[in-house]
């Protein structure tokens, strides 16, 4: 895929802000996600932290392309699992999953996330949020190590 190809289908070749108009990778979310992450971005943003996203929505054959790399790095599918999806489980193809940085953010994230719905879902991958909304009364539930326990990702 030419680089043009691949933002298209969800890319970040360089980190967006969550208010980008023109990244597939943002504009594709979830509404619900993207509104949650504009809310918490603009009370950051008060704080001096600015969220920037390094991965978003993706197509399906851009997880597909991601998850081959990832086996080709990590030696085994089952390595590649820790850490990318493939395009039938992964929450990045149903816009429901956002990678944001840098380490101020992610700490901002962590400690504020919750009030917004806005969890970490993997201990691996601290980069990485979904939508719970239950967690504005109920607190994030509790993180699985790494993707494997997902039950979601069990095919
Ligand atoms: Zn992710």
């Amino acid at each position: 895929m030419s680089s043009t190809v691949r933002r298209a289908h969800g890319a970040v070749p360089d980190p967006v802000t969550v208010f980008d108009e023109g990244a597939p990778a943002v504009v594709n979310l979830d509404p619900d996600l993207l509104a949650a992450l504009r809310r918490a971005a603009t009370d950051a943003a008060r704080d001096g932290v600015e969220f920037l996203v390094n991965g978003g929505w993706r197509s399906p054959e851009y997880q597909e392309q991601l998850f081959d790399e990832a086996v080709s790095k990590h030696g085994s599918e089952a390595e590649a699992a820790r850490w990318v999806a493939t395009p039938d489980t992964s929450a990045h193809v149903s816009g429901r999953a956002v990678d944001i940085g840098g380490s101020a953010a992610r700490r901002w994230l962590s400690e504020h996330g919750a009030d917004y719905g806005l969890c970490q879902i993997y201990r691996n991958e601290p980069w990485h949020y979904e939508l719970r909304p239950e967690a504005v009364t109920a607190g994030c539930p509790p993180m699985y190590p790494d993707p494997t326990h997902d039950p979601r990702m069990r095919r």
